[in-house]
């Protein structure tokens, strides 16, 4: 098992809460948790106080806190975790402490206030743990590898079951069996198989409807392995592939080539999605593609950067992102190709493992 450094991400935390002059911070949002102390469980609280963490559960999780959680005192209260938390803000001095915001509930914040003792000054903070997570380090690139590994061999498996009468679920049982019996955790998102005209939906679950005898198939999963999402999307053809099938497939794979050519450092979110957005436009085909072209992914299956129109964040060296371009003709079909990518300093590196070539499958 990989030893992760969770003390020295907690030290580069700390010095983000120095700079914000606060000390102390609560965490109990999972991802972070993860993160921060390699806690997997569901209830927690990491308390930063004063240069040191407390890390708070309830029974249940005893064995497992005192097993995974690094670099933090484990307590198990016999009360409330957030009663714990305000015991030990209770000892404190005068305390500044920010809590996650957007993370976190009305009452569970209510309920902070309540308890904390009245000298606590609260802080309203958003996004300061993610803006560490974004940059991926040595071990969790070890780990989205294996998994976007994992992510391709199940794919690839499960394609060959794309046959005319399969339905989408049957396909999409095949890859998420092959996926556990690979050791997957669980799958980052609901599989996507969208066949025939469904394949125009972009998150086309995959539902009772067969796969019929002529049209795009569109594939787009995950797996979780050892905490850590891939993501990839592959599109095949079932029979022949006329001309304007087969244009609309190169379009959408140029775009996708010209979006990944476009990531290095230095360069923004809305430049690669312009990048990507400009060669369907040449193609006539833009009003077709109607979502960003791609997302960070890491602990959770959507992280930043979002690679939209309008996002101005400039991607960094160490960053995982998906380019994925996808067009969507109602009533038609849909052509969607996915990678992940990790970003360098003069480029970026493809992870995934699979072949983009347009793949016709024999419809008898
Ligand atoms: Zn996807
Ligand atoms: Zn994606």
């Amino acid at each position: 098992m990989l030893a992760m450094d969770y003390v020295g991400r907690q030290k580069r935390f700390q010095q983000t809460l120095t700079e914000q002059k606060l000390n102390g911070f609560v965490v109990t949002h999972a991802a972070n948790l993860r993160y921060l102390c390699g806690y997997t469980g569901s209830n927690g609280l990491l308390l930063f106080l004063d240069g040191r963490r407390t890390f708070f559960t309830d029974g249940r999780y005893s064995e497992q806190a005192h097993d995974e959680v690094k670099g933090a005192r484990v307590v198990i209260p016999r009360g409330s975790l957030m009663a714990a938390a305000a015991n030990l803000l209770e000892k404190a001095g005068s305390a500044t402490v920010g809590f996650e915001a957007d993370l976190t509930t009305v009452s569970a914040a209510k309920q902070m206030k309540k308890l904390a003792p009245k000298r606590v000054r609260w802080k309203a903070t958003s996004g300061l743990i993610m803006r560490q997570r974004v940059i991926k380090d040595a071990d969790e690139l070890k780990l989205i590898r294996e998994a976007v590994q994992l992510g391709a061999r199940v794919y690839e498996e499960a394609v060959s079951a794309i046959h005319p009468g399969v339905s989408e679920a049957e396909i999409a049982g095949r890859l998420e069996f092959a996926a556990r019996r690979g050791g997957a955790d669980g799958m980052s998102f609901e599989t996507i198989v969208a066949a025939g005209k469904r394949s125009a939906l972009p998150h086309g679950r995959a539902s009772e409807a067969l796969v019929p005898k002529r049209g795009f198939v569109v594939v787009d999963s995950g797996v979780i392995l050892r905490g850590y999402c891939s993501d990839m999307t592959r599109t095949v053809y079932v029979g022949r592939a006329g001309r304007v099938e087969r244009s609309r497939y190169h379009a959408v794979l140029e775009a996708q080539s010209v979006g990944i050519a476009a990531v290095r450092a230095g360069i923004t979110a809305m430049e690669v999605d312009e990048a990507a957005r400009s060669v369907l436009r040449k193609a006539n085909l833009d009003q077709y593609f109607t979502h960003s072209t791609g997302h960070g992914v890491g602990l959770e299956i959507h992280e930043p950067p979002r690679l939209g129109n309008k996002q101005t964040e400039t991607l960094e060296a160490g960053m995982v992102v998906t380019i994925e371009p996808g067009i969507y003709v109602p009533g038609q079909g849909g052509i969607r190709i996915e990678d992940m990518v990790v970003v360098t300093e003069t480029g970026c590196e493809v992870l995934t493992p699979v072949t983009k070539k347009l793949i016709e499958v024999p419809s008898s």
